[in-house]
């Protein structure tokens, strides 16, 4: 069976195959061969006439399966059709919103202060195997409460060879803020604000022997070209951010 309908938008004819290749029953044909199966007397099976359906609730529930048919090209499809036909826009509606989230940095050492680090222990050279220090390091009393830079929806918390217990957030604008040389973990959660703990100032990892500091990093997965420069190993600039420039205040 194919049925026509009229797009209300364009007034462009769309045909439709309905699903209903099956055969339309006539109700009489229904009756006449049920009742002629009944009375043949050769037949050893009987057909129970209530599995057969009743004409008027076919012909109704026909009629309800075309309106509804029909009713995807008017009313309901417009915002359907739309966001189907937008979905590419996803992608694009999860980085401006991961853009516009706020910021709000702060020194993620209780206490400390521009005093705590030295500012151009950024992009430091010699570096051991990383050839250049790609964060700065801040000192402090051995278990001083270590906390979140920035908001931050919890990547990983664990142990690396180099960073010792560390902890990755993933904060406003595509930055991972990392953490790492920790003493010990505050308890766990998925989501921690500006402020909140994360553990305390130790030297574990690769800073072993020497006083506790927490190495801090802002990773942007988005590159800032402008950043790059002709240093050694520059061109990561444009994803290794100097983090003076978010925890000093002007
Ligand atoms: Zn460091």
């Amino acid at each position: 069976m194919v049925s026509k309908f009229n797009k209300p938008e364009d007034g462009t004819e769309i045909i439709l195959a309905t699903p209903d290749d099956d055969p339309v029953i006539d109700p009489e044909t229904i009756s006449k061969s049920t009742t002629e199966l009944k009375t043949d007397s050769n037949t050893d099976f009987e057909i129970d006439l209530d599995t057969v359906p009743d004409p008027e609730t076919y012909s109704a529930n026909h009629s309800d399966l075309e309106k509804t048919q029909s009713s995807e090209f008017s009313s309901k499809s417009p915002s359907k059709s739309w966001w189907k036909k937008k979905r590419w826009l996803l992608p694009f509606i999860v980085l401006i919103t991961g853009l516009i989230l706020p910021n709000h940095w702060r020194i993620p050492v209780m206490g400390a202060n521009s005093n705590d680090w030295h500012p151009k222990t950024f992009w430091y050279e010699p570096w051991g195997s990383s050839i250049t220090h790609k964060g700065i390091d801040i000192f402090g009393p051995s278990n001083t409460q270590v906390v979140a830079a920035n908001h931050g929806l919890l990547l990983y918390r664990g142990e690396f060879a180099k960073g010792g217990k560390v902890v990755v957030l993933l904060g406003p604008e595509w930055k991972i803020h990392y953490y790492a040389h920790l003493a010990s973990f505050n308890t766990d959660r998925w989501f921690y604000q500006s402020g909140d703990p994360l553990g305390t100032l130790g030297a574990t990892g690769n800073a072993k022997n020497k006083p506790p500091h927490l190495h801090f990093t802002v990773f942007s997965l988005l590159p800032y070209f402008w950043y790059a420069d002709a240093t050694t190993q520059g061109w990561k600039k444009m994803f290794y951010l100097d983090p003076n420039h978010y925890l000093i205040k002007n």
